[in-house]
């Protein structure tokens, strides 16, 4: 196998390009060598694309001629819910079986810009409704570290192309943990950025007040990179925020960190608790103040999330009623079709959600439930202000537990739901959040954890100054 690839950060593959070390062609024919030996068994792609080698031969063309665009000839994966022009996207749904998008998301323009190459479409949960990759209709994705589990989820596909070594960076969406948790997982640096920080315009939607565009990368300086490219305002998402709300900060030398034990109460794994406070450790030994803060309202944040998520999606996904976009199934009348068409197209999470979602915002139960969830929200916001006066950066384990085995909770969706404990709070917040790796488990065999670290708003810039260290020292 040409391993070429497996090497390398994104970064250094940019300085490889322009030093003529190897070709943009070489590189991607690594890629495709590793998704040959690799993919049969991981399932990390939907689809990978006919022109990957035309494209990169496109950008070997660009760099002789000295073109320099940041990322020109660099392989990349798209989660199966981001447009790309003239490319299948089925967000892993039956449902959107057939479904080509004609235009490109913001983001994937950014990237195109740049002279990024795509090399497929990546497996995900349906919609991006679940933390496995198990709820995929097309078949779950498995953990390169061990293919009897899951690579977490939703952005699982993403997260294992480039754990297998197939690509160095991903594209995910992250609405309550789908790319953090894949990439405490599968061993990799993932970002949620700020709500309105990245462009969503050309995103399959779920949940319209929590969904961002999420980035996955070997590394904490390759998520910086990413995130520069992509971020700026984009007239064309109203919830797109201004570019004078990322100003360049100066970070000050000793930097404080809190610790919200109200969350880290029990149901936390017995390594990823030591692997916690090991890196608890290693960053007072690297001089940061260390003290604990209280989120008083965190221990209400799932049942917040799974009201307030579902809410969103039963009207988010109202769209797909076999007229508009991909399958669509005939019945005798016009109410046989809809029926007919959502109910086979749809796979049980999204039935389960969409259910849950109407009950909630019915009108008998809209001020217990959904209005309810949303007034908690606001106090949940409130408890991390008031937590951001007392420390620069707050940090969590990303996930509860390590991989887990195929199959293992996918018959309780609310264990299922527990996985994502520490990152939905964040994500109702709206504020950023970057899962780096924390250190490997004592099992056998031996699997990653992910440690979270959580800024105020816009701090994306602390994330990647505080994670830099952390992965240097
Ligand atoms: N696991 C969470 C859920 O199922 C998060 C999903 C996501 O971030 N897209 O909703």
């Amino acid at each position: 196998m040409n391993t070429l690839i497996q090497n390398l950060t994104l970064d250094d593959a940019r300085k490889g390009l322009l030093e003529k070390k190897f070709s943009a062609r070489e590189l991607a024919e690594s890629s495709l060598s590793v998704i040959k030996e690799k993919d049969s068994e991981i399932h990390a792609f939907l689809e990978v694309f006919e022109d990957v080698l035309l494209q990169a031969d496109r950008a070997d063309t660009a760099i002789a001629a000295g073109e320099r665009g940041a990322l020109l000839g660099i392989p990349l994966a798209i989660k199966d819910n981001i447009l790309i022009d003239g490319r299948k996207a089925s967000a892993a749904s039956k449902i959107l079986e057939g479904y080509t998008a004609s235009y490109d998301a913001t983001v994937i323009g950014k990237l195109k810009n740049e002279g990024g190459i795509f090399i497929g479409r990546t497996n995900m949960d349906e919609f991006g409704m679940g933390s496995s990759t198990e709820n995929s209709a097309f078949g779950p994705t498995k953990n390169p570290f061990d293919t009897l589990r899951v690579p977490g989820g939703s952005s699982g596909g993403s997260a294992a192309a480039i754990s297998m070594g197939a690509t160095l960076a991903a594209l995910g969406t992250d609405t309550g943990g789908s790319v953090r948790q894949p990439a405490s997982l599968c061993g990799l640096v993932g970002l949620k950025p700020t709500y309105g920080a990245l462009s969503r315009f050309g995103v399959i939607a779920l949940g319209t007040s929590l969904d961002q565009v999420g980035l996955l990368t070997k590394t904490v300086a390759d998520s910086e990179i990413l995130f520069s490219i992509l971020r700026s305002h984009d007239p064309l998402d109203s919830t797109s925020l201004p570019d004078s709300f990322f100003k360049k900060h100066s970070i000050t030398e000793r930097l404080s960190i809190g610790i919200p034990r109200d969350l880290l109460g029990e149901g936390i794994d017995k390594e990823v608790r030591r692997i916690f406070e090991a890196a608890v450790l290693k960053f007072k030994s690297l001089g940061f103040t260390v003290k604990e803060v209280s989120l008083p309202n965190a221990r209400y944040a799932l049942s917040i999330y799974y009201i307030v998520l579902p809410a969103e999606i039963s009207a988010n996904l109202a769209r797909y009623d076999g007229m508009r976009f991909g399958v669509r199934e005939r019945g005798e009348n016009l109410l046989q079709d809809y029926l007919k068409t959502r109910g086979l197209g749809f796979g049980r999470e999204p039935r389960r959600r969409i259910i849950l979602g109407t009950y909630v915002l019915s009108h008998g139960y809209y001020d217990a439930y959904y209005n309810k969830a949303t007034a908690l929200r606001e106090l949940l916001r409130k408890d991390y202000e008031n937590a951001f006066r007392e420390v620069d950066i707050l940090i969590t384990p990303t996930a509860p537990t390590s991989a887990f085995k195929i199959g293992e909770k996918t018959n309780d969706p609310l264990t299922m739901y527990l996985e994502d404990i520490f990152t939905t709070p964040v994500s109702l917040a709206g504020i950023p959040a970057l899962s780096i790796p924390g250190g490997m488990t004592s099992s056998n065999p031996s699997l990653p954890v992910g440690i979270q670290l959580i800024a105020p708003n816009t701090r994306e810039d602390l994330l990647f100054h505080v994670g830099k260290l952390f992965e240097k020292a």
